[in-house]
């Protein structure tokens, strides 16, 4: 199944029914058609329909098929880099022996310290952590694009097709396991940094 017809399944349902027929923002039906199944509402300016989502991401990646390769590579590092801090910022992480700063390693949090935190305080962290495994997921998800348009290129990137199905594998998972997220994040920043 491609990204878009994911996206479709995934966005698709939340429009609900005849989501294409009426604004989900406002009721309003004064709609204009941006693309096969995409609208925007003349009322309140939404834009959303069955196919929004598929239809942002190849907008997305059409803006960025103007970037050298070059300029993609940095951007997936920037998307990457980020994804990175935000995991280790959330897992507590510790970093490893390299000074490559992509094999980083999570230290997963410690019974010692959380037994100096009531219960309330440790489900607070816990909650936290969660939410910070989220968002760098998220983050390095952001990378796909990048990564796509750079295999669409076709010249010299054959190395970063494993990351990307690693990245794709990872938008299929939900939630992330931190260790696991970690890799993939080193893996593929490696790769571009390599
Ligand atoms: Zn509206």
């Amino acid at each position: 199944m491609g990204i878009g017809a994911w996206l479709k399944r995934i966005f698709g349902g939340s429009e609900g029914e005849g989501g294409d027929d009426s604004c989900v923002a406002c009721g309003s039906s004064a709609l204009t058609a941006l693309a096969d199944g995409v609208y925007r509402c003349d009322e309140c300016g939404y834009e959303g329909g069955d196919g929004f989502a598929a239809w942002r991401t190849e907008r997305d990646k059409e803006a960025l098929r103007e970037l050298s390769p070059s300029a993609l590579r940095a951007r997936a590092v920037k998307a990457l880099e980020g994804a990175r801090l935000t995991l280790v910022a959330a897992a507590g992480g510790a970093e490893g022996g390299s000074d490559s700063g992509w094999k980083f390693t999570l230290s997963v949090g410690d019974g010692a310290a959380l037994a100096n935190v009531d219960a309330q305080e440790a489900a607070r962290m816990a909650r936290e952590r969660r939410a910070g495994v989220a968002k760098a997921r998220s983050e390095a998800l952001a990378a796909i694009p990048i990564f796509e348009v750079l295999a669409e290129e076709g010249q010299g990137e054959p190395g970063l097709l494993p990351h990307l199905q690693r990245l794709r594998d990872l938008e299929q998972t939900d939630p992330a396991e931190p260790s696991a997220l970690a890799s993939i994040i080193g893996g593929a920043g490696a790769a571009l940094s390599g």
